[in-house]
């Protein structure tokens, strides 16, 4: 069993799920009782995985495009993008812009299988930032109130827009807000070391997102845009691939996350130009991908808290384990693994109720063949992956047919 909070394997580990709710963890047996038992001996029992950034409304890698399609056509296309998720294992993800809190009841009322869902609502952005798709010149529906310009962002500039464009998300059911506080890659006409917003209007979205006791997530490249958002009283910096030491020595002393998403650049280097692309965008992703394990490396050295997050968009979803595949590069697999699981819950302030196999967590379980503590690519063949626990519901199970073999 793959104790999360320590990063190590326990060998002979049993544990009682009643319920949705895992009600004993012991080192050894546990008394046999009433109800099914499983054997899974020579297998690993890990908690569900959590991915810390994901679109799921994401379903065409093009925000302009996005923003002109029926939203019950991208609600249907996310229930494809859901489901594979939940049968990969990610029993929890972070929604970084896009999905609404309509998404999050039908997965609660079971009309859509799918991770538990965490929410930013739209994320905030400047005119002409980051979650701003319009191609220049195209200048209507621009406003807070009618934002409705990329499904992924709401455009608010000045500090009234921007407190107004937070309670706007949290009055629809907000967990979280998401901001773009500097250049990205698949936007248009913000260079990806810009800042974005003034100081005074990420002060004010911090400000309400802590008024209503949650917190802010930057999206954010350069070091100059990490300062900036760090000081402001942002929970954890996005991407950050172009951090230096500096940046990340300030990120260490306020305890702020990073969740680094290597995935989505190593998907966009393959599919991208494909995709239709410009050559501006992929170069900008390109000049991040080389950069984000070493960024990895600094901030782990620094001592910053690293989560994980994937990124990922349209049918390049598929590539969500090569996350944990790529930071190998890094950091040893446990702690790959105690990222996408106690640190990520950490993050979302889920501490002990997720991210975990402790007496009182949520029932999230998986079970692989072999050992993935000593090597992520096992997550790469999908024949490894035996079962997945959802809040004590079986989502998958091939656990008899396998030792039947
Ligand atoms: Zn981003
Ligand atoms: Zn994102």
């Amino acid at each position: 069993m793959f104790d999360s909070a320590k990063g190590r394997l326990i060998p002979r580990a049993s544990v009682c799920v009643e319920n949705d709710v895992i009600v004993a963890v012991v080192d050894g047996e546990l008394p046999g009782g009433n109800g099914q038992t499983v054997d899974l001996r020579g297998r690993t029992l890990l908690p569900g995985l959590i991915d810390a950034h994901v679109h799921v409304t994401a379903t065409v890698p093009d925000f302009f495009k996005l923003s002109l399609m029926p939203q019950s056509l991208i609600t249907a296309q996310s229930k494809t993008i859901l489901e594979a998720m939940l049968h990969r294992g990610y029993t929890t993800v972070r929604d970084a812009g896009g999905a609404d809190s309509g998404l999050v009841q039908a997965i609660e009322e079971g009309h859509l299988v799918g991770p538990r869902l965490y929410i930013a609502g739209r994320a905030i952005t400047q005119t002409g930032g980051h979650g701003d798709p319009r191609p220049a010149f195209f200048s209507n529906m621009n406003c807070v109130c009618c934002g409705s310009v990329g499904l992924l962002g709401c455009i608010a500039d000045g500090v009234p827009e921007v407190r107004r464009a937070v309670r706007e998300q949290l009055r629809n059911g907000a967990h979280h807000i998401k901001v773009m506080a500097g250049g990205g890659i698949s936007t248009p006409n913000d260079p990806l070391d810009g800042t974005q917003f003034s100081i005074e209007e990420l002060t004010a979205i911090v400000e309400e997102a802590a008024a209503a006791r949650t917190y802010v997530m930057a999206h954010a490249y350069s070091p100059e845009a990490i300062m900036r958002a760090v000081r402001c009283g942002v929970r954890s910096i996005e991407h950050g691939n172009l951090l230096d030491a500096e940046s990340a020595r300030l990120m260490a002393e306020h305890g702020v996350y990073l969740v680094p998403t290597l995935a989505t650049y190593a998907a966009v280097a393959k599919v991208g130009k494909n995709l239709g692309w410009s050559p501006a965008m992929l170069e900008k992703a390109e000049r991040v991908m080389d950069r984000g394990i070493e960024a990895l490396r600094i901030a782990r050295d620094a001592g910053v808290k690293i989560a994980l997050g994937s990124d990922l968009l349209g049918q390049m979803h598929e590539s969500q384990y090569n996350e944990l595949v790529l930071r190998q590069a890094a950091m040893p697999p446990s702690e790959v693994l105690r990222s996408a699981t106690y640190v990520n819950a950490e993050l979302m302030n889920q501490s002990s109720r997720l991210g975990i196999i402790a007496e009182g967590a949520q029932a999230d379980l998986l079970v692989m063949d072999g050992n993935p503590v000593e090597d992520l690519s096992a997550f790469l063949d999908e024949r490894n992956l035996l079962m997945v626990m959802k809040a004590g519901k079986l989502v998958l199970n091939r656990v008899e047919a396998s030792l039947n073999d």
